[in-house]
């Protein structure tokens, strides 16, 4: 190449830019940090590389960043020498953006400031923090093989860029800023050191500023808890996981046995899934005595745990691992396995300890804890412990776990009980829960549609089975209360439940009279194998609101005690149409009333019909 060459930069990078550079990042000095992060990964990479190539141009150099100030030509000169770009990898990673998600993140970027700015760094818009403080950047790069040429990438942070060659460049990347008139200060010496300082402490190489070191190489994770203060931990986070809020959680964990193992872990504030944007990806660094070994470790962590950032140190490690073969290892696993548990068991105690910062994070992250106990067995019963639901105990908002559930069970109370419905209040206003606060029995109150399907993948806690009061699985004993009302006599119970049969033969498979319903007539009673109530809700659910439900029968269970169903026992005996529409309309009711009613279309024409047969008689 010998002519500079010039490029348009890509359509959404240049709204990126836009945004960056006109609206974003209230704290300027972000845009330091992410060049020496940069400087870092092409260190880091170099390293590597170094494991495997044996010809790597400029071989001698060492592995360091070099940061030079000049307060006459508001300049700061950014340099690593790093594993370099070649001209298609100028390209590529500082032309474009590469995640996949840019156009959904420029969508996400509309909304409030806040949130902007912690998207940004996740999308890798880091390079470009640069342009809120220049007036022009230049980039000098060589890359680490053999034969690349030495090249200048250029640009104002408008539309374009140029390349062109340059010769007589070290290996890695020199980036030279000139600053805008406003920001000169980022060209004064005492100014760059105090920012270097604050972050360079976690960056594994030398990092010296206008030719004196700054920096103490010493990863905090081995450092001793109690000599390390908040800030550094959020300073540390924030530069490692590339966030620009502190985060919710952390745990500093140390073991020596069985591995041993130094790991700093941390809870974002929010779970950017929640956002319906991407899939998170485990981003816990695994390093072996302060050495990177792979800084996106697959199958370190179970999936339900992606969220988690943070880093882990074992010296058990091999350092001379492939990735690949890593990735694979009985250590790896054995490593996860020691790590997840210890995850658990800290949000436990933070569940109890931590109570309101823990329910900050089941809200933003208790659908990842779900999927953990439907998907994954090998820790299914301790996630079981992090489950939080509203329930009957508590008034609306507050919420419980299954062990206070168990502490609270009455000595008659067998099974762990819950109801799924749209929210609380339809739950309340179905026919279920009377007959089971008339016994003092707890229910948890599930709104979400994954619950049910989470509580049936469970199935027991403690020993304990846990089943949906709509389930026939669920037994209850007579009450000592009396009922409210007379009974029908047991002759005449017996010939409307023949009745009924008869008359809904293809929507029921049973009518029966039993120990469930007090102030209301009728409900539907469901097993909870396939077929069941439960198993059709979680159909339903998976199927989507217009999947179509194969046609089944219920168990129908009426309240001899309730005026409705006198009346309903008369009515049949003196008019047997009326009687058949004022049976189907009860069913329909009760189905609705346990979230079954599929098609509500028929119900509306049999009511129609119903109100027909009454006002003709006015
Ligand atoms: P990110 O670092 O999050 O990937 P950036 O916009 O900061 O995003 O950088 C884009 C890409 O440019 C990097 O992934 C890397 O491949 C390349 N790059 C940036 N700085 C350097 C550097 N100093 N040396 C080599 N490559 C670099």
């Amino acid at each position: 190449m010998t002519q500079a060459t010039t490029h348009e930069f890509q359509a959404e990078t240049k709204q990126v830019l836009d945004i960056v550079v006109n609206s974003l990042y209230k704290d300027k000095e972000i845009f330091v940090r992410e060049l020496i992060s940069n400087a870092s990964d092409a260190l880091e990479k170099l390293r590597r590389t170094q494991l495997t190539e044996k010809k790597i141009f400029d071989d001698n150099l060492e592995l360091e960043i070099n940061l030079s100030t000049d307060d006459s030509t508001k300049q700061l000169i950014i340099q690593d020498f790093g594993i370099g770009m070649t001209e298609d990898e100028l390209v590529k990673n500082l032309g474009t953006i590469a995640h996949s998600g840019s156009k959904e993140f420029l969508e996400a970027l509309q909304g409030d400031g806040e949130k902007n700015e912690s998207l940004i760094g996740r999308f890798g818009v880091g390079f470009y923090s640069v342009f809120m403080v220049s007036d022009s950047v230049k980039v000098y790069t060589r890359s680490w093989k053999e034969d690349e040429e030495g090249l200048c990438w250029e640009s104002d942070g408008g539309g374009s860029y140029a390349i062109e060659k340059a010769d007589g460049q070290r290996r890695g990347s020199k980036i030279v800023i000139q600053l805008k008139d406003d920001f000169e200060e980022f060209a004064k010496e005492d100014r760059i050191k105090d920012i270097v300082k604050k972050y360079s402490a976690f960056v594994q190489f030398p990092v010296s500023v206008n030719g004196e070191k700054v920096n103490t190489v010493d990863a905090i994770w081995l450092r001793s808890k109690s000599e390390i203060k908040d800030e550094e931990y959020e300073e540390f986070y924030k530069f490692q996981a590339n966030e620009y809020e502190a985060p919710l959680m952390r745990l500093h964990f140390s073991a020596d046995a069985p591995l041993e193992i130094n790991s700093l872990l941390f809870v974002p504030k929010r779970n950017m899934e929640k956002m319906g944007m991407f899939r998170s990806e485990n981003k816990v660094a695994l390093h072996c005595r302060k050495v990177l070994i792979d800084a996106e470790p697959k199958n370190l962590f179970p999936e339900w745990l992606r969220f988690l950032r943070g880093v882990v140190d074992s010296s058990d490690i091999p350092l001379n691992v492939s990735r690949e073969t890593m990735q694979d290892s009985e250590l790896l696993k054995k490593l996860g396995q020691v790590l997840t548990k210890r995850f658990i068991r800290f949000l436990n105690e933070q569940s109890k300890k931590e109570e309101a910062t823990y329910l900050e994070f089941w809200q933003e992250f208790g659908a990842l804890i779900k999927e953990g106990v439907a998907t994954d067995f090998t820790y299914k019963d301790d996630l079981a412990k992090l489950l939080r639901f509203e329930s009957t105990a508590y008034d609306d908002g507050k919420l419980t776990g299954l062990e206070s559930y168990i502490e609270r069970m009455p000595s008659d109370q067998k099974d762990i009980l819950f109801l799924f419905g749209k929210n609380r209040k339809a739950i309340e206003s179905g026919p279920y829960l009377e007959a089971l606060q008339a016994r003092g029995f707890e229910v948890l109150l599930l709104t979400e549609p994954v619950d049910e399907y989470v509580m049936q993948s469970l199935r027991e806690f403690k020993e304990k089975k846990i089943i949906s009061a709509d389930s026939d699985e669920l037994k209850l004993d007579k009450l000592e209360q009396d009922n409210p009302g007379e009974s029908l006599d047991k002759k005449s119970i017996k010939k409307l439940s023949k009745w009924l049969k008869e008359s809904l033969e293809d929507r029921v498979s049973e009518v029966e009279t039993g120990e469930r319903l007090i102030k209301s007539p009728v409900c539907i009673v469901g097993d909870d194998g396939m077929g069941g109530a439960s198993a059709r809700r979680i159909m339903k659910m998976m199927q989507g609101a217009d999947g179509e439900m194969p046609a089944s029968k219920v168990k129908f269970q009426i309240n001899p005690n309730h005026a409705l169903i006198h009346g309903l026992h008369r009515l049949m005996e003196k008019d047997e149409p009326t009687a058949k529409l004022v049976a189907n309309q009860l069913l329909d009711n009760a189905l609705a009333s346990a979230n079954l009613l599929d098609d509500p279309r028929e119900m509306i024409s049999r009511s129609y019909q119903t109100l027909e047969k009454i006002t003709s008689t006015a």
